[in-house]
């Protein structure tokens, strides 16, 4: 009692001194604590100063744990509201996030099994537009190519028409031909561009189909892969099917007829499933529910 007591007048006394104190040296005292709190501000900032950091991010760590405790009991009695079976919660929207939903910050919004973000499209390559998408860039892809090959040798003689008349000192042609010939040469490069850069995208999204993967899962899959590699286990993805039986899922592709009538021609028709639960169709070889993980 008596050491808290002296404790307290020791600080009373302190406090007097300083009340006490002169205006100047008042002034100099408040400079000093100034300086030092500058000094303990840039030490600080040098040592956890972040440049990718923000407000934002800050208060995602701080509820990191209450998100954990969330995520575990929601878990636990496996049904969300609405009676959505989740595997988690969305940390944005606070919702039940199914099995291959994803959060996509530009639109603001969970994404049920969400392919990438389309900043050509400005919107999101989910369940419900996938095959949309895949046929855009495969027939935008054969498009190019068929217009880069048929329009070939126009663009050769074009070329060299547009060549000749810069060589020689008197040009022939006029300059309407001159620029009928560069719009054939404009024309041909940017077919020629777009088709290579499709087909690759396109040839992408044809491997990962083929794998039952999204371009999400594809980052999230490969990680899992290493982590159980270390572990000494194998990693299997459930929801790849085998290649064929993918692709046929994928385009919902469920008779012969189909990759005529629902390939090669438009058609409207939805996608298999409901983008929450993932149940093979009874006409599949592997006939069970995939689980969601
Ligand atoms: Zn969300
Ligand atoms: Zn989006």
């Amino acid at each position: 009692m008596r050491k808290r007591l002296r404790c307290v007048c020791a600080a009373m006394r302190l406090f007097l001194k300083c009340f006490r104190l002169s205006r100047r040296r008042r002034v100099k005292l408040f400079h000093r604590v100034r300086t030092y709190w500058g000094y303990g501000k840039l030490c600080a900032n040098s040592l956890i100063y972040n440049s990718f950091t923000n407000s934002d991010v800050v208060l995602d760590s701080l509820f990191e744990p209450i998100y954990w405790l969330v995520d575990h009991v929601t878990r636990w009695f496996g049904v969300g509201k609405n009676d959505i079976p989740m595997v988690s919660i969305c940390r944005k929207c606070i919702n039940p996030k199914p099995a291959r939903t994803h959060h996509c910050s530009i639109c603001n919004r969970c994404i049920l099994k969400m392919d990438h973000h389309c900043p050509w499209l400005n919107n999101c390559v989910g369940h419900f537009n996938h095959r949309y998408f895949f046929s855009f860039c495969l027939f935008m892809t054969l498009g190019c190519v068929y217009c880069s090959i048929s329009s070939r040798d126009l663009f050769v003689d074009a070329y060299l028409t547009i060549n000749t008349a810069t060589q020689t000192p008197a040009p022939t042609i006029t300059f309407r031909e001159r620029a009928f010939h560069k719009c054939i040469i404009y024309l041909w490069v940017l077919c020629s561009s777009v088709a290579l850069a499709l087909s690759g995208l396109t040839l992408w999204h044809t491997v990962l189909i083929l794998c039952g993967e999204t371009s999400i899962e594809r980052h999230i899959n490969k990680k899992e892969r290493q982590r159980q590699q270390k572990k000494g286990r194998v990693f299997r993805n459930p929801y790849h099917t085998g290649k064929l039986n993918n692709l046929k899922l994928f385009l919902g592709v469920e008779k012969q007829s189909h990759w005529i009538t629902r390939v090669l021609l438009p058609s409207s028709h939805p996608p298999y499933g409901d983008g929450m639960t993932w149940a093979l169709p009874a006409t599949f070889s592997m006939d069970k529910t995939i689980l969601a993980i």
